[in-house]
């Protein structure tokens, strides 16, 4: 059984085995909760970043799926970056959001990691309906075979942290 447990922060701030990056496909840095997680991990994760555009995604990382780097000197083990879908009022792009999810519990078990830290993924800059993407994660956290033990999702506000409240009820 995973337990999920909501916090209101800053994600940077997180303990966790692994701390899921919404990153964007070019791997190499963004705005929002992918900027700061660079920021305060250090150039280390953009180094394995780099390393995996010259390798196994040298046209990017797609969207809805995962991949694991090391976390540089954020207080986890690895961090696991992945795309989330840009909201789409005229396609529904809603099983490549629970696949960023589904996807990130797999690598986490392919590491090993027991606790692992969510943003909200899509609902910034990529403008998906908080209370949509927060029926989503939730959702597929509860639905999916994972030896996880904790999931956190670490909103960044409070308006996100009641959303996420709502779903698990
Ligand atoms: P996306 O491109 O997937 O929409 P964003 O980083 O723009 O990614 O936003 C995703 C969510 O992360 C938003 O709800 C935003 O408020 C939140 N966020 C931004 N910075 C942080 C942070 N330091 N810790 C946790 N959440 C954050």
């Amino acid at each position: 059984m995973t337990t999920i447990r909501l916090v209101q922060g800053d994600i940077t701030r997180e303990s966790a085995d692994a701390i899921v990056n919404a990153a964007n496909s070019s791997l190499l840095g963004g705005g929002g909760v992918d900027g700061a997680i660079h920021r305060r991990g250090g150039p280390a994760i953009l180094a394995e970043c780099r390393k995996l555009r010259a390798s196994r995604y040298g046209k990017g990382l797609p969207a809805g799926q995962a991949v694991a780097t090391t976390a540089g000197e954020l207080d986890a083990r690895w961090v696991i970056h992945t795309v989330g879908p840009v909201w789409s009022a005229t396609e529904d792009r809603s099983e490549l959001l629970a696949s960023c999810h589904r996807e990130a519990l797999r690598v986490a078990d392919e590491l090993g990691a027991r606790t692992v830290a969510f943003p909200a993924i899509s609902t910034g800059v990529y403008r998906w309906p908080i209370e949509d993407a927060a029926r989503i994660a939730v959702e597929t956290v509860r639905s999916a075979p994972t030896d996880v033990e904790e999931v956190r999702f670490v909103l960044f506000d409070e308006r996100a942290y009641d959303a996420f409240a709502r779903q698990l009820g």
